[in-house]
């Protein structure tokens, strides 16, 4: 998934738990930014294993938006970072469980954007600058649905 859905969820969830008096907007808007900061890895990994231009975050997104000359998830996206994250996450409930609360909101909702497929055979594609997109229209759709949610959310 885009990284705008992977902010748009945890902070749409962040947010009725806001409404909810659980967390602070503040918290809320820190959960979307983790859900998006876990896709570091890819960058990562463009450094370790691209031929030229190690350091381009534009060939980081095309490579992995578009091109796909090598695989760009790191163990984080899988059971193995899903275990320790688990673990360090019990850990450090006992220290603030509201923190707590948004690490495990941005990295479980990235987890499972990432493994749901959202009707793939038809893509929103468009070149802005540099940057390939093809985004499914699936994820547009809960894009849409996704802001519509916040604004309501925000506004009641
Ligand atoms: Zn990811």
């Amino acid at each position: 998934m885009y990284p705008h859905t992977h902010f748009l969820f945890p902070y749409f969830i962040g947010l009725l738990l806001w409404k909810f008096n659980f967390l602070s907007w503040k918290l809320a808007l820190i959960a979307g930014v983790i859900g998006v900061f876990v896709d570091i890895d890819h960058y990562v990994e463009h450094i370790l294993h691209a031929a030229k231009k190690k350091f381009s975050l534009v060939d980081t997104w095309n490579n992995s938006v578009k091109l796909h000359k090598f695989y760009q998830r790191s163990f984080i996206h899988h059971w193995q970072g899903a275990l320790i994250v688990s673990v360090l996450l019990l850990f450090g409930i006992f220290w603030n469980w509201q923190f707590i609360i948004v690490l495990a909101l941005g990295y479980y909702s990235h987890l499972l954007l990432d493994y749901v497929h959202l009707n793939n055979k038809k893509s929103l594609a468009a070149k802005l600058g540099y940057f390939y997109l093809k985004e499914p229209w699936g994820e547009v759709v809960l894009d849409v649905v996704l802001i519509a949610g916040i604004v309501v959310v925000i506004l009641v």
